[in-house]
């Protein structure tokens, strides 16, 4: 099996050939590696060969590692990507600098009021959920403008960009059409004024036509630390 150096070195080629293939400049695409499920040893190998930014699920067990990784702080950034529960809020704000998953006005309001006044602002993207599907998180297209302005004026948060999570589909074109839509509520909230630079899409297997349509940080896990 490969080293995590040599499978970071692999995505980190995917992204430039990516952007240049799509007439992008090679910086304007951050690599989040997500480390979820993975040990903090793991984290630290990462962290050896160069990459600095991890995103993290499930809010204890990112904690934990972070805690772990304490000596490393002050490098590493550490993003929330998985749901935030309203009773975890404190904990995510007091540990986390990004939260990619705000989806509902009280989690923003709670992560403002709770952010420690000694850290910088909670950086965060409004999650977005262009598939319809009543039971999965993120806020629809249609109501996504109105919850980026309330949170844009939250105090100790510092609005981003858009996240999204599409379902995994077996039709490439499907797919494609989903990151197009989430890209277009991107767009629509920067044609309102609203100061974003992360539009925060595409996973291991579609990297590249995330890229495509115009991502700013892609969030890869399995090519880089293998299947959970
Ligand atoms: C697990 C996860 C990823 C990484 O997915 P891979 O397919 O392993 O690259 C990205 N984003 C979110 C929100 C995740 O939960």
């Amino acid at each position: 099996m490969a080293t995590i150096p040599d499978r970071l070195q692999r995505v980190r080629d995917r992204i430039s050939q990516a952007c240049s293939r799509f007439g992008r400049p090679d910086d304007s695409v951050t690599l989040l590696a997500v480390s979820k499920t993975f040990p903090g040893v793991t984290v630290r190998e990462a962290f050896a060969a160069g990459q600095r930014r991890f995103g993290e699920n499930y809010v204890q067990e990112g904690v934990t590692k972070i805690a772990e990784l304490a000596d490393l702080r002050a490098e590493i950034e550490w993003h929330m990507i998985g749901p935030v529960q309203s009773n975890k809020t404190r904990v995510v704000a007091e540990h986390f600098d990004w939260v990619h998953t705000v989806d509902r006005l009280k989690v923003a309001e709670r992560l403002s009021a709770q952010r420690p006044a000694d850290l910088r602002p909670l950086q965060v993207c409004v999650q977005v959920n262009t598939s319809g599907e009543a039971s999965k998180s993120g806020v629809a297209p249609a109501e996504a403008l109105a919850l980026a302005r309330t949170v844009a004026a939250l105090p100790r948060l510092q609005l981003r960009g858009v996240m999204a999570l599409p379902a995994p589909s077996v039709d490439p074109a499907v797919q494609r059409a989903e990151l197009a839509a989430v890209r277009a509520v991107y767009d629509d909230l920067r044609a309102a004024g609203l100061p974003l630079d992360t539009l925060s899409m595409g996973m291991s297997q579609d990297l590249e036509t995330a890229i495509e349509l115009g991502s700013t940080l892609v969030r890869v896990g399995t090519a880089l630390f293998g299947q959970r």
